[in-house]
């Protein structure tokens, strides 16, 4: 226990799905060009953002509920390793047996331990960030052990061989049409002649998805919540797939982030009413299924906790960066998101996008002395945000994610210059220089209108010689005006030649 909290996650091969493969903005740059997904996203996010804030208005203490749940939140983090004790005691004394892993290597390991353990080759899912985060599915199946997606939107990635784009709505890039030749190519025994209509392809998903509940041994979840005075775990979903994996198998295994853990049933008041309302625009949350350890003939006979870090202690040793451990994945930051809405969720590539993913994803792949990993394509998703902070006015738990993605981005621009001056803080100080003297001004100006040859018709240069190429290279350089301000009142209004003299000695 002590060495799991005290020492940082040390390997990246172990991290499992979190790293993405290219850079943000190459990625970004791919997924502008399938207009199909940017009208899917775009959409989609639009009518959930429209819902969340009619829902969100409908409470007089929003503004509360949202401070309290921050202020739990920090507790958790200030008091993790006390609260992940009792949670493992509590947990221990009502018959489950808890399991801590370091990285997704240990945790893919101890489940497939457990899988193997039963004789069962299959296992049902609740839908996990965790599981996904860890590639627990392409883990077992390397084993041998099928692991079949049981939530909706998780089904149809799972079977069109595709990857979650959005934290809750993981098929939000599809659309109904796309869905049914999913299933007529993927889903065994559909109807051919099913209709592209919501209720038709529900109702096959069904159909598919019955079967394997009454027949599998093992189940596999994530958790909400984690309550250490009690020992119980939550999980909430809107589709009762949850509630039947949770009940029906024999075996359950509950993968939880560290961070997932509150100090007492009581606080589950405060997220009870942020999280359906944040994420699903709904009053109360549809499913909320809550176990505490295991009871004879009631529900699953074993149960098995594995607590995972996963790099989230390297997160908890960054004050500034600490917050995003407070997430409780609800996705409201990613509905309102301007760059999430146009690149969606793949471009992120690692399984936490959108803002959430640009602050978290970076900061639990980071394996650099410096604190950085500014070698990890992760790195570069801090700059994937216009700093607009919508996502800090949306997020349930106040996270201030860009203050954050400021900080991040801090961190990488002084990793990769190694403490020297960047051309960008060289570039600061030749401006501080130029205009703290009105005649180096004038002078910078005038230079400055020499450029006139460089610009097109609209007055902006697009691509700088020398070193100016890397200001150039993501923005057009609008020139300044014919004629300058200072110059015009020169030769309007002021006696002095140019107006320079004037100037230096008011
Ligand atoms: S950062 Fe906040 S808004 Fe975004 S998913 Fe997490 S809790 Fe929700």
């Amino acid at each position: 226990m002590s060495t799991f909290l005290g020492t940082p996650s040390p390997s990246v091969p172990g991290q499992g799905n979190i790293h993405a493969l290219e850079p943000f903005p190459q990625a970004a740059a791919h997924a502008l060009r399938d207009t199909q997904m940017r009208r899917n996203v775009g959409h989609a996010t639009h009518t959930i953002r429209t819902k969340r804030l009619r829902a969100v208005a409908e409470c007089p203490d929003w503004e509360e509920l949202r401070a309290a749940g921050s202020a739990i939140k920090a507790d958790v983090m200030a008091r993790l390793p006390e609260l992940l004790r009792q949670l493992e005691e509590n947990v221990t004394a009502r018959g489950g047996v808890v399991h801590w892993a370091r990285d997704a290597a240990e945790a893919n390991d101890i489940i497939e331990g457990i899988v193997v353990a039963t004789g069962s080759d299959e296992v049902v899912k609740v839908k996990s960030m965790a599981t996904q985060e860890i590639g627990l599915n392409e883990h077992l199946e390397a084993k041998g052990i099928a692991a079949i997606e049981t939530d909706l939107a998780e089904l149809i990635v799972q079977l069109g061989d595709d990857k979650p784009s959005h934290i809750l709505v993981p098929a939000i890039h599809r659309n109904r049409a796309e869905i049914r030749e999913i299933f007529l190519e993927a889903m065994p025994g559909v109807d051919p002649d099913i209709a592209a209509e919501p209720t038709a392809l529900a109702m096959a998903a069904r159909a598919h998805l019955r079967r394997k509940f009454l027949s599998a041994r093992v189940a596999v979840s994530g958790a909400n919540f984690g309550v250490a005075d009690t020992g119980t775990l939550a999980v909430v979903e809107s589709e009762g797939n949850g509630r039947m994996c949770l009940t029906l198998p024999k075996t359950l295994v509950t993968v939880m982030g560290i961070e997932k853990v509150v100090p007492s049933f009581t606080d589950l008041e405060v997220f009870m009413q942020l999280l359906p309302r944040s994420s699903t625009a709904e009053r109360m949350n549809p499913y909320t299924s809550m176990w505490t350890g295991v009871h004879p003939g009631d529900g699953p006979e074993e149960f098995h906790l594995v607590l995972l870090d996963n790099g989230r202690t390297n997160v908890l040793a960054d004050e500034a960066g600490r917050s995003a451990l407070h997430c409780i994945r609800c996705s409201a930051c990613l509905n309102v998101c301007p760059v999430y809405e146009r690149t969606g969720g793949h471009a992120y590539g690692s399984v936490y996008p959108g803002p959430i993913g640009a602050v978290l994803s970076p900061q639990l792949t980071a394996t650099g002395a410096d604190g950085t990993g500014h070698d990890d394509p992760n790195s570069t998703l801090p700059y994937a945000s216009t700093l607009c902070g919508a996502c800090f006015d949306a997020c349930p738990v106040r996270i201030d994610i860009p203050s954050m993605l400021v900080h991040l981005r801090g961190k990488q621009v002084d990793a990769e210059r190694g403490g020297l001056p960047g051309p960008q803080a060289t570039a600061m100080k030749a401006a501080q220089w130029a205009m703290s003297s009105p005649k180096r001004f004038a002078a910078a100006e005038r230079v400055a209108s020499a450029l006139g040859g460089l610009a097109g018709k609209d007055r902006t240069v697009s691509s700088l010689p020398g070193p100016g190429a890397l200001w150039t290279k993501s923005r057009d350089l609008p020139l300044p005006p014919k004629q300058s301000f200072r110059r015009w009142w020169a030769e309007n209004r002021d006696s002095g030649a140019d107006g320079t003299d004037g100037e230096e000695t008011r």
